[in-house]
């Protein structure tokens, strides 16, 4: 199999794998618990926990683990809300793990990049009731990098925590901007599924509510095996990056398909690309998958709905895309693009054939 999903989940890496199966053995026992069992559950924990913090650039301190991105956008967006400032802000390309607690979205343009002057006038006019402001730094259906930085220093002029989904980032780009608090997730990146991070500077209103682990911020006996996968996966791709050379070749191919990219002109990750191809992409993805090929319509986690998505519609566009997400390994045999080609090839002769007789 050809594997080209990365960005709905990345296959385990083997020092996560090893470090994953050594801690089931070895640190079993509660973290919290006042013995020696315990305390080497608790050093793994925070070994991880330094080695997750490092790749994000920040103080451990600020790192709480999670069940995955899902949650820490959940409680980040409703940690900082209060009767004076009850809204939540998102770009309305989030992922829906962040839409769904938006109480406003703001604009894209046709590329899927925030609008920063429509931004900008928003938070001249209300920013004062903003408890937090969402903005993602790569979109996990079109690869779409959005100018970080930029809505950083508008939220900080106005006054306005910023809140920043940095799922689809480690291992492609590097950390180059700063948030108030961002979110990350193990199995993006090599890790084990089910656990992620968010790191905050901003004291926060727990979500999970009881016992006192990670400082009171989320309660709940914690994941060991699957933190300390996260931290092994970590510590491998600390410093590394994408080449753009692969995607770049399947570009040009699906172009000569007559494919349209999305977010074409816009600044994108260097493994992601969304293609609308003159038949239904749905189709495409079946055919591909049946000659061995793993990509996916539009972001997974809508998969089985029938709904379309949240970031095509704010990007005006309609239609389902063919999305392509490769990991480091797409020059090598078992994520080869070049094998791909002609396998893509074929299927879109087929399938022109079908949708002209139909
Ligand atoms: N945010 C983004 C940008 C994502 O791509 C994803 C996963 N598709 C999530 C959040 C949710 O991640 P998780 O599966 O860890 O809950």
């Amino acid at each position: 199999m050809i594997y080209l999903d990365h960005n709905a989940t990345a296959p385990l890496l083997p020092a996560a794998r090893a470090a994953m199966l050594d801690a089931l053995d070895r640190c079993w026992a509660n973290p919290d618990s006042p013995h020696a069992a315990g305390r080497a559950a608790a050093m793994a924990v925070d070994r991880a926990r330094s080695a997750v913090a490092a790749l994000v650039g920040r103080d451990p301190r600020e790192l709480i683990f999670t069940s995955g991105a899902t949650e820490a956008n959940a409680l980040a967006l409703s940690g900082l809300c209060s009767d004076e400032r009850p809204e939540v802000w998102v770009s309305a390309v989030e992922h829906p793990s962040a839409l769904a607690w938006g109480t406003r979205r703001m604009p894209v343009d046709g590329r899927g990049v925030i609008e920063l002057a429509a931004l900008e006038a928003a938070l001249g006019k209300g920013a004062d009731r903003v408890a937090v402001l969402s903005v993602m730094a790569a979109n996990h259906e079109t690869g779409v990098l959005q100018p970080v930085a930029e809505v950083a220093e508008l939220a900080r002029r106005a006054g306005v925590p910023f809140h920043c989904d940095a799922t689809q980032i480690p291992g492609r780009v590097t950390f180059t901007f700063d948030a108030d608090l961002i979110t990350i997730s193990a199995h993006k990146f090599g890790g084990p599924k089910g656990v992620g991070a968010l790191l905050s500077r901003a004291r926060l209103r727990p979500l999970l509510r009881g016992g006192s682990q990670e400082r009171g911020r989320r309660a709940g006996t914690p994941n060991v095996p699957g933190i300390v996968g996260m931290g092994a996966a970590a510590a491998e791709i600390a410093g590394t990056t994408q080449d753009p050379g692969a995607r770049d070749r399947l570009e040009a191919a699906c172009r000569a398909l007559g494919g349209l990219i999305l977010g074409e002109g816009a600044p994108r990750l260097p493994n992601t690309l969304a293609v609308l191809f003159p038949v239904p992409g749905d189709l495409v993805v079946s055919a591909l998958d049946l000659e061995g090929i793993a990509v996916s319509a539009g972001a997974t986690c809508a998969s089985g709905s029938s709904a379309p998505s949240p970031v095509l519609a704010a990007m005006g566009v309609h239609g389902t895309p063919v999305r392509f997400s490769l990991g480091p390994d797409s020059r090598s045999p078992v994520g080869c693009v070049e094998a791909a080609l002609p396998a893509l090839a074929r299927v879109m002769a087929r399938m022109e054939v079908l949708c002209a007789s139909s």
